[in-house]
């Protein structure tokens, strides 16, 4: 399973939670935050399966260029 923002053949439009501007999609968490705090971002989810979540899950990070507000968006693969 591929993710379709990872491979550019598809776009998410997500709007800002405080500002409703359209997002920029920054890239994987794991990209912009590094692996190590992207995991630890993870844990405090909760454990729900972890491995088989993140295999199924891309989780992107959109950053707001109105507010500068972060959000993290699950991105469904395949
Ligand atoms: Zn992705
Ligand atoms: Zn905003």
């Amino acid at each position: 399973m591929i993710c379709p923002l990872c491979n550019g053949f598809q776009n998410v439009d997500v709007k800002c939670q405080r500002c409703q501007t359209l997002l920029t999609d920054s890239g994987k968490v794991t990209d912009f935050f590094g692996p190590y705090s992207a995991y630890e971002e993870y844990e405090t989810l909760g454990r729900i399966e972890d491995d088989e979540a993140m295999e199924e899950n891309c989780i992107h990070c959109f950053f707001c260029p109105a507010c500068g507000n972060l959000q993290q968006v699950t991105i469904f693969k395949g």
